[in-house]
């Protein structure tokens, strides 16, 4: 594997509450599977292993969600780096995947946002077919 680009973070919240990310308005967030898609312009593997630890400093917006849900799986698209493009073939291929909450993660690029709502979805086989994508963990 390449040591960059994108990875997914499948992610399950037991138990819906209020999150607050950053400089982002405080927001309810409901119980179920919720989808990160981020990306490594190198060290992916360092990245990756980052989101999983639990001690850390929380520095972007899905440290402070990650640090109330689990982390159930870990994908990721080598050598690939449009993560906004990967959102809206998600919100298109699983019809009840919706954006969790604007802007969030996508600080610093146009699309709405890069964590995305699954509801009780949490079979990502297909999808990871569809989309080339290598589930690592
Ligand atoms: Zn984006």
């Amino acid at each position: 594997m390449k040591d960059k680009g994108l990875y997914l973070l499948l992610l399950e919240l037991e138990t819906g509450r209020t999150i607050k990310a950053g400089r982002l308005p405080a927001k309810y967030f409901q119980p179920g599977f919720y989808l990160y898609v981020g990306r490594a312009k190198s060290r992916l593997k360092q990245r990756i292993a980052r989101h999983l630890r639990d001690r850390k400093k929380i520095f972007w917006h899905i440290d402070y969600f990650a640090s109330k849900a689990s982390i159930r799986e870990v994908w990721t698209k080598a050598n690939y780096f449009d993560e906004c493009r990967i959102v809206c073939r998600i919100l298109k291929l699983i019809k009840k995947a919706r954006i969790a909450q604007e802007k969030f993660g996508a600080s610093d690029c146009r699309c709405c946002g890069h964590l995305i709502y699954l509801g009780t979805e949490s079979n990502l086989e297909k999808l990871g077919e569809k989309l080339g994508l290598k589930k690592i963990s």
